[in-house]
């Protein structure tokens, strides 16, 4: 099992092969895609605002955990299939589509029947029942990178989920656990530039995981890019000072307005548009 020399001599580089959500809305096009909403699905008036936020500055995708997997069993576990209800029923109101986890290979159809692109998390990159079971599946995939996973292990698990049929994936880069404390995680720009190069599958970048601080978000989403990410989830929260998970990272909904801009600023350089 030597496989680093692969990923050390250059490769050639591939096209990114679009994943098409709707017949009208792919990711991994000239389009950066926003994905953005809660950490968790809380409440109906708290997931309606964000949806209303994302809908307002022109964003597709709603993003929200109903089920979440929390480092503490203590701590806030998400609403459940009544959060996949809020989620789906929020977004159609405002006619976006919807990103959520799936955290076990029980909740799959459930999760599949209210979403349109189903989560992996961190935790479960390496849970290969799970890849296993969205692999069966035709609905689009967003596999999280592990926090301590190599991109070639990202990878691998990216054909866990090919290998059964199902060719929908979008990769994503959520930050790297290092000897750093200052940071939540690392952001690897360097995954980002290196998945586009080794797979066909369009990468995304979750800056808000990444950095676990809402100060850092927009240089980080800046970042991810510059290093030609495809598209960015992230996290934003009506009050994030009372939100029930991952307050210290979410940006107030008040600042989506400027968050776009900055992007779009950015995309503009690499000849990109940001919906
Ligand atoms: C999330 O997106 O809220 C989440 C739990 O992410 P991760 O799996 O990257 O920790
Ligand atoms: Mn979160």
């Amino acid at each position: 099992m030597n496989r680093l020399p692969k990923l050390q001599s250059p490769a050639p580089t591939q096209a990114t092969k679009p994943v098409h959500i709707t017949a009208d809305f792919a990711v991994g096009s000239s389009d950066v895609v926003l994905m953005a909403g809660p950490c968790s699905v809380e409440s109906y008036a708290q997931t309606r605002a964000a949806a209303e936020a994302v809908a307002r500055v022109g964003g597709r995708v709603l993003r929200g955990g109903a089920f979440k997997p929390r480092t503490s069993p203590d701590s806030f576990q998400g609403l459940g299939e009544t959060g996949l209800e809020i989620l789906r029923d929020v977004a159609d109101e405002f006619g976006l589509l919807v990103i959520t986890e799936a955290l076990a290979v029980e909740h799959v159809p459930l999760v599949a029947r209210y979403a349109d692109i189903i989560q992996l998390g961190s935790r479960n990159m390496q849970h290969y029942p799970l890849l296993w079971a969205v692999g069966e599946l035709q609905k689009p995939v967003l596999l999280k990178r592990g926090f301590m996973s190599t991109i070639e292990e990202w990878l691998k698990a990216a054909e866990h989920i090919s290998s059964r049929g199902n060719q929908n994936i979008m990769l994503c880069e959520r930050g790297i656990r290092t000897f750093e404390t200052a940071t939540r995680n690392t952001l690897d720009t360097n995954a980002i530039a290196l998945a586009k190069q080794l797979s066909p599958y369009p990468v995304i970048a979750d800056p808000s995981h990444a950095t676990g601080r809402a100060d850092l978000v927009l240089p980080a989403a800046r970042a991810a890019l510059a290093a030609g990410a495809d598209g960015l989830l992230v996290e934003f929260h009506p009050d994030p000072a009372n939100a029930l998970s991952d307050g210290q990272q979410s940006l107030p909904l008040s600042t989506l307005p400027h968050f776009v801009t900055e992007m779009e600023k950015v995309t503009a350089v690499f000849g990109r548009t940001f919906t």
